[in-house]
């Protein structure tokens, strides 16, 4: 093995075999996910599969198909072979559960740490099983998580991309040096919310480190579903296969698992949008890449019969000097219209500022952004820090406008 790959025979197996493996997987896992009764009533088990292409012609499984067979009816295999169950929480309705079999939690292990080898680490299991010193610390309490990774010299940390500029809001408040304070920081894998090319580069610059992108739902495992190579151009998405849409065209991701044993999915429907990207990627890897998340079908924002996704704004904030690293869009009705402001943090640089800069800022953001999204939003600026920071993800979105 040499060591740009952790599994170097299946990381850049031919395309063909690949495929090839892919098929066989694929007709395993239709006939175990049969056994389950919620696809057992669909007739899964009639379905014939001679080639990928016959992935089409089998039904899809969504979120409230995965509501509506709680608790234990997507289960594929005797209940003593499940070792663990994951839960949301429920605060939408009935939660979903995703159970996994000690062979899947083995085979998630696998497929973090091919993720995690050349770019990152973070995603506890995978870490030690490369044998990394693992510290998980769960969210919040920015101080001690900064101490932390000053403490124990912190080298690669797994991190939301909204908490990665919090935390850089909290050095520069201290007026420290994020390359003296922490000088052993080399990479971090961002992951579980969507976020521009602009966000990464910020992150990157800020504390001089490598930052990489890492795709992850808690319905196929959580994290290590489809990663970046030091390339750093697409995600490599493991041994899921996609629903065919052309190359380079975006569409809904749709992932059948290849390799699931407690509880296989048949073409999930995520939700979240992307496109393939077209031809091979040099780090040698065969498996196809998906561009950065554009965000989830259910983000999108209709406004005035315009279609706009939250990542365009953010597009448009963090490639604006002047700007600093948090935003909100806020959604509100007025008289029969919607209308849209965008609360922006300023830079502290550009807060101490003279006003005559602050109202050059404004106008230029608003022409900006009407030229991205089409219709011209109320752009405010908030002194830093102003903008509250969600605990998980962050909230982009506040809509005020009547249901
Ligand atoms: P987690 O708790 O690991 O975030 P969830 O199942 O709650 O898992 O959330 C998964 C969703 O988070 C995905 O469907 C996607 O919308 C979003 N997500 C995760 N990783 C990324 C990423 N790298 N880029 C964009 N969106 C992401
Ligand atoms: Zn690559």
């Amino acid at each position: 093995m040499t060591d740009i790959y952790w599994d170097e025979t299946i990381e850049t197996m031919p395309v063909e075999q690949l495929r090839q493996l892919q098929l066989e997987k694929l007709k395993a896992s239709v006939a175990r996910a049969a056994n389950a009764p919620f696809y057992r009533d669909l007739g899964l088990k009639d379905y014939r599969i001679e080639s990928l292409d016959d992935l089409s012609k089998l039904p899809v499984t969504t979120k409230q198909d995965l509501r509506d067979s709680y608790p234990y009816r997507l289960v594929a295999c005797p209940l003593d072979e499940v070792v663990r169950l994951h839960s949301s929480s429920g605060t939408t309705g009935t939660p979903t559960v995703v159970y996994h079999s000690k062979a899947d939690i083995d085979n998630w292990t696998e497929l973090t740490a091919r993720c995690m080898f050349t770019g990152g680490m973070g995603f506890h299991y995978a870490g030690e099983h490369l044998g990394c010193l693992t510290l998980p610390t769960g969210p919040g309490n920015t101080s001690r998580q900064l101490k932390f990774l000053k403490d124990f010299d912190v080298s690669v940390i797994h991190v939301i991309p909204s908490y990665a500029l919090h935390l850089a809001d909290t050095l520069e408040k201290m007026s420290i040096d994020p390359r003296k304070y922490l000088p052993k920081l080399r990479i971090a894998f961002l992951g579980a919310e969507p976020h521009t090319e602009e966000t990464r580069q910020k992150i990157q610059d800020f504390f001089g480190i490598k930052a990489f992108n890492s795709f992850g739902l808690s319905e196929m495992n959580g994290p290590g579903v489809a990663f970046e190579c030091p390339h750093q151009n697409g995600l490599h998405i493991w041994d899921e296969t996609l629903k065919p849409v052309p190359e380079g065209q975006q569409g809904e991701l749709v992932i059948t698992t290849l390799n699931r044993t407690a509880m296989p999915l048949i073409r999930y429907r995520t939700k979240d949008l992307t496109h393939v990207v077209a031809g091979q990627c040099s780090c040698g890897r065969t498996h196809r890449r998906i561009a950065r998340m554009q965000g989830r079908s259910d983000d999108m924002l209709i406004l005035k019969g315009v279609n706009i996704f939250p990542m365009q704004i953010e597009q448009v904030l963090v490639g604006t000097p002047g700007v600093g690293r948090n935003y909100q869009i806020i959604l509100e009705a007025k008289g029969h219209n919607d209308h849209m402001i965008v609360r922006v943090e300023l830079d502290p640089a550009m807060f101490a500022g003279d006003l005559a800069s602050l109202e050059k800022l404004k106008t230029k953001l608003t022409h900006a952004l009407r030229d991205e999204i089409l219709i011209t939003p109320d752009v405010e600026l908030c002194e830093p820090g102003g903008i509250p920071v969600a605990e998980g993800k962050a909230v982009r979105v506040v809509d005020n406008r009547p249901r």
